[in-house]
């Protein structure tokens, strides 16, 4: 069984410039859960990614994973200590196939094994016909699993998702699924999702948790979150 860090977030604050977005955030991922954070539009969710990743925001408070302070590092640091954050809008290079997109996730290996594209099509099948393909040529689908199969090239410890979900084709959402479950039973990775799309978060996670406006609402297992719809009622409904 793959062993994997635990994600631990403590009071964690968020600022764009004097825009002060997330407060005292409180938040833990055992070491190979997944955890779907859930939230309206603006409660904070790529927010509290990109603090973890340690991109666009300011932050305080502390975050770790296993024996990193990621709160002390910037970006390229933590994304070769092992975090991979696979952004709402993807940024697949157009003009490169999507072989040479993969590729590109080996440069922020740090010290871990490189994984290989044959690897990735194992878990994605939809790549094997792709691989030749420019980036310019993809659907929004094959472009989010381009994005987050060249996420996993970079041998991740922490995966972190920016609604994998949005905007996709119902068969493609899918295969997304299907992935990630495969994703957790080969390798050994926590995965941080936020979602707007519930039931597709409720298929493919572990652990919830809400966000509302900036704040956490809710957190606890799964089952536990299905068991309380008043929480969805309250948090969640537009
Ligand atoms: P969405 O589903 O719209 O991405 P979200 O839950 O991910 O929503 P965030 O994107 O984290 O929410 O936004 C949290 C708050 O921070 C919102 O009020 C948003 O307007 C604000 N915000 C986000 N990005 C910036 C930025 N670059 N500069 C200033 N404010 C921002």
């Amino acid at each position: 069984e793959p062993v994997s860090d635990r994600l631990t977030v403590s009071g964690l604050d968020a600022w764009y410039g004097t825009a002060h977005v997330l407060f005292g955030l409180d938040l833990t991922v055992e070491g190979g859960r997944t955890l779907a954070v859930l939230g309206r539009n603006g409660a904070g969710k790529t927010t509290l990614l990109r603090s973890i990743a340690r991109g666009m925001v300011t932050t305080t408070g502390e975050v770790r994973h296993g024996s990193h302070r990621l709160d002390r590092m910037r970006p390229d640091q933590a994304a070769r200590s092992g975090v991979q954050l696979v952004p709402e809008d993807r940024r697949i290079l157009t003009s490169l196939s999507v072989e040479e997109n993969l590729l590109l996730g080996h440069r922020a290996c740090g010290g871990r094994e490189k994984r290989s594209v044959a690897e990735m099509v194992e878990m994605f099948p939809l790549l094997e016909n792709l691989l030749s393909r420019r980036g310019f040529a993809l659907s929004g689908g094959e472009q989010q699993l381009v994005a987050i199969a060249r996420a996993m090239m970079a041998s991740p410890t922490l995966l972190l998702l920016d609604e994998p979900s949005e905007g996709l084709a119902p068969r493609i959402v899918q295969e997304v699924g299907e992935g990630l479950r495969a994703i957790k039973e080969r390798y050994a990775v926590t995965v941080v999702l936020a979602e707007q799309n519930v039931n597709f978060a409720m298929q493919n996670v572990d652990d919830v948790c809400v966000i509302d406006d900036g704040r956490i609402a809710f957190q606890g297992g799964g089952a536990e979150f299905q068991a309380r719809p008043e929480i969805r009622d309250r948090y969640l409904k537009v």
